[in-house]
């Protein structure tokens, strides 16, 4: 493999350091798991279309520039080099966007895509329940067929994003009576809507990231089904295969923390190295984020020529979630007690990087869960790479 950029990859990297560097707030913005913080990194959201940022592997036609992976890749790099905001739309843009384009209808992509660049509408994914999370096949939320509307009714919960969000595409059971993944079908639903009640969870933090909703007798239009009546579980798989491949947690954000995490170890070496275990795992941290990236870029290159992602993708989700709970967790040794008091309390941890290392080990404790857990992944690897029997 050669690792080379080319003239017009090094232009588009220096472009997209230099807008960053000219419009990322200098002030950390607050959560977006808050009221004021969802509404600041939906702004953010906005300056991003506005440079033609938000979403640069969609077709220009829909507010993106048509890049490749490796642009994508370059992107993702710089925009993780400049602390620049989470992003609040990462359920609409990385998961829904890609599907819409691969199932959905002329008239679904230019009413949905324009508004989800622009953070002008903010997608939540409504596919947990409460009895149906790893097997995912149990869901009962139903969608029953009235004339031109569908009627749901059920439970969704684990909602991302969902207390303020404006829409959510979800997975319900539309033909009575059906088993598992059959009779599903793929729904994309305003979250004001008459008969739903969305109740926030608090997470270990004590903000409320995710939401249960609740479904009682809301008609949506038929129109807004994604494909074909009890065809869902195709699309939803395909769905998954985007969440789990490349472009949920790119490897810019691993280099960032490994970086971030060196500085940190640099900046408290003389307790850091009371313990030589301490040096080890930041050494291993480091080297797990450039493996991470070199790994990606071999995927890109062979996506690039036509290649599907497969279980590899199983392999990517578990690397990614054990390196950040590594990363994290190494953080925490270093900064001792301190590092566990909250940012409200009298004397937080102040590592000086403008990084909050409490909230990302925090955040860090769900990476094997969501996404499809760890031990549903190493399911997957050991039957589909494997060809070991099933469980
Ligand atoms: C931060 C976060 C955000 C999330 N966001 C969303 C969202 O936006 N939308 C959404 O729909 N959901 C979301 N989820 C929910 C997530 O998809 C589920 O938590 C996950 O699928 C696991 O389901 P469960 O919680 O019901 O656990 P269960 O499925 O009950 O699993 C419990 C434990 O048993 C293990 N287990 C289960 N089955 C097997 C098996 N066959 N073999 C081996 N082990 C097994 C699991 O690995 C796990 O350790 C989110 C979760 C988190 C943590």
């Amino acid at each position: 493999m050669r690792l080379e950029y080319t003239g017009p990859q090094k232009r588009f990297r220096l472009e997209v350091r230099e807008w960053l560097a000219a419009h990322v707030p200098k002030a950390t913005l607050p959560s977006f798991d808050t009221e004021v913080g969802f509404a600041e990194h939906r702004a953010w959201e906005a300056s991003l279309a506005q440079g033609r940022f938000s979403a640069v592997t969609w077709p220009e036609a829909f507010g993106g520039r048509g890049c490749g992976l490796i642009e994508w890749l370059i992107f993702e790099e710089e925009y993780w080099r400049s602390s620049a905001p989470l992003r609040v739309n990462q359920n609409g843009i990385f998961l829904l966007a890609p599907t819409l384009m691969e199932f959905g209808t002329e008239a679904q992509k230019q009413r949905f895509l324009p508004k989800m660049a622009t953070g002008e509408e903010i997608w939540a994914q409504g596919w947990s329940e409460p009895g149906a999370g790893s097997d995912m096949a149990a869901i009962r939320c139903t969608a029953q067929r009235d004339g031109d509307h569908y009627v749901i009714n059920g439970q969704k919960t684990w909602s991302t994003r969902a207390v303020w969000a404006d829409w959510l595409f979800g997975l319900f059971r539309s033909e009575p009576g059906s088993q598992r993944h059959h009779g599903l079908t793929f729904v994309l639903l305003p979250l004001k809507l008459p008969g739903i009640t969305i109740r926030p969870i608090k997470q270990l933090n004590g903000l409320a990231g995710f939401a249960e909703i609740f479904f009682d007798n809301v008609r949506v239009p038929v129109e807004n089904r994604l494909g074909d009546e009890g065809a869902g579980w195709n699309i939803a798989m395909a769905t998954a295969g985007f969440e789990r491949g490349l472009m949920l947690r790119s490897p810019g954000r691993f280099q960032q923390t490994a970086k971030l995490l060196v500085k940190l170890y640099q900046q408290n070496r003389e307790r850091a190295d009371a313990d030589p275990a301490i040096r080890d795992a930041v050494m291993r941290s480091w080297m797990g984020a450039e493996a991470y990236t070199l790994a990606t870029y071999r995927t890109a290159c062979r996506l690039n020529k036509g290649a599907k992602i497969g279980a590899e993708a199983s392999t990517n989700k578990i690397f990614w979630s054990e390196l950040d709970l590594l990363m994290h967790e190494t953080a925490m040794q270093i900064l001792g007690p301190q590092g566990e008091l909250m940012a409200r309390s009298p004397e937080p941890a102040d590592p000086g990087n403008g990084y909050s290392w409490l909230d990302g080990f925090l955040f860090s404790q769900a990476g094997p869960i969501y996404a499809g857990t760890n031990e549903i992944q190493r399911n997957i690897i050991a039957e589909r790479m494997l060809g070991l029997p099933r469980a």
